[in-house]
């Protein structure tokens, strides 16, 4: 028999362990939009329609065929993958990139934390132009990395000398840019993409071979629905080593629910990039469906022209009644402007239609349906307008 050590009860025996949450995370909710079950979600832009069952069968077949290697890692550095995403980025926007620029994780969002974790950090900022995507300012904080936000023109473009401006002034490890922007719909035209990459050559935080570049991410999740004429930041990728170019499956390609982003990058920059990502980050099973679905990517595509239209009609639909609309190059659409937009969602929400409470004061944010489903939205629009 063991005897217990003998020893004298602590002053603090009765005190609660309290964690030690790390400073600035106290009281934080985590983000994410409400996922509510009524019939027309509007609310995330996702792609409305499901895979078919062609492509469900090759993605469970896909799966089946690693089953039997899942004792194994998968392979680190999803060769197959990145060679599959080149070639699909070069059909989308005739970009000429070899699988060497390509990197891939569990989403975009884990692409752009990648990106800071690789680039950011203490002592470091990131700058960006609000309104933008309301994750970026937690891939920041996550990374110890300074938020700093520079604001947008009132129709959303960017104001190219305050962004060069901000840049000289904040000189930021990362310049984060969507295109087209997320609530706002807003494409980048390619000569501001090339202006500030220019500058961003030498602004980046200094070391001891002289000041460095601040990387320049243009975030493309909404990139295959930007309009005739838009063209893709991909295009002057290998102009410059100090731009990343990001994509995800998540959009126009129909797959949120398999967690694939990617970007494009001059290989020296994806190299950083190798060094912070957790071993095996890709599982076999992701990198299989991902594959899968690559495979029938016209298919899985072809939705994308109507979804464009579709857009275009909403757009129309909206001013007609009199709102105010932002251009969109995206599949969702920014319209307000209302004195209580909570009462508008909730009118929408009680006629069974999800549309996103974001964005600057009095605007909504609503996604591209079937015909279907964004009929419903107008019919719900109208009564909710006549009130
Ligand atoms: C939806 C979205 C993404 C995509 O995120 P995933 O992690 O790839 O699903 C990235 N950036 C913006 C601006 C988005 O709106």
């Amino acid at each position: 028999m063991t005897d217990l050590p003998q020893t004298a009860p602590r002053a603090d025996a009765d005190v609660p362990a309290r964690l030690p949450v790390r400073p600035g995370l106290h009281g934080l909710e985590p983000y994410g939009a409400p996922q509510l079950d009524v019939p027309v979600r509007l609310n995330v832009n996702e792609n409305p329609y499901p895979p078919s069952a062609a492509v469900v069968a090759d993605i469970a077949a896909a799966v089946a065929a690693v089953g039997p290697e899942l004792n194994r890692y998968p392979d680190r550095d999803f060769a197959a993958l990145c060679t599959e995403l080149a070639d699909y980025l070069r059909a989308e926007s005739g970009a000429d990139l070899g699988a060497d620029r390509i990197w891939a994780a569990n989403g975009s969002n884990e692409v752009m934390l990648h990106l800071l974790q690789a680039f950011g950090g203490p002592g470091r900022s990131v700058l960006s132009f609000a309104p933008t995507y309301s994750m970026y300012p937690e891939y920041a904080r996550d990374t110890l990395t300074e938020w700093v936000a520079g604001r947008r023109s009132p129709n959303f473009s960017l104001d190219l000398d305050h962004v060069l401006a901000e840049i000289d002034r904040v000189r930021p490890a990362v310049i984060l840019l969507a295109s087209p922007n997320n609530p706002t719909g807003t494409a980048l035209p390619l000569e501001h993409v090339v202006a500030i990459c220019e500058a961003a050559r030498t602004t980046g935080p200094a070391g001891a071979d002289g000041p460095a570049a601040s990387v320049v991410v243009i975030d493309e999740a909404y990139g295959e629905f930007r309009r005739e004429g838009t063209p893709s930041a991909l295009s002057v990728l290998p102009d410059f080593a100090h731009l990343a170019v990001a994509r995800t499956m998540s959009k126009a390609f129909g797959m949120a629910g398999a967690r694939l982003g990617y970007l494009a990058a001059a290989p020296e920059l994806i190299d950083v990039l190798r060094v912070v990502r957790l071993p095996y980050h890709l599982s076999a099973v992701t990198q299989a469906v991902a594959l899968a679905a690559l495979r029938h990517r016209e298919e899985l595509m072809a939705q994308v022209a109507s979804l464009r239209a579709e857009r275009d009609g909403l757009v129309r639909w909206l001013r007609e009644r009199g709102l105010q609309v932002a251009e969109s190059d995206a599949n969702f659409v920014l319209f307000g402007l209302f004195a209580d937009r909570h009462s508008v969602w909730e009118g929408l929400l009680d006629r069974g239609i999800l549309v996103r409470e974001v964005g600057p004061e009095g605007w909504l944010r609503v996604s591209v349906g079937t015909p279907t489903e964004t009929a419903a939205f107008r019919t719900a629009m109208e009564e909710v307008l006549e009130r």
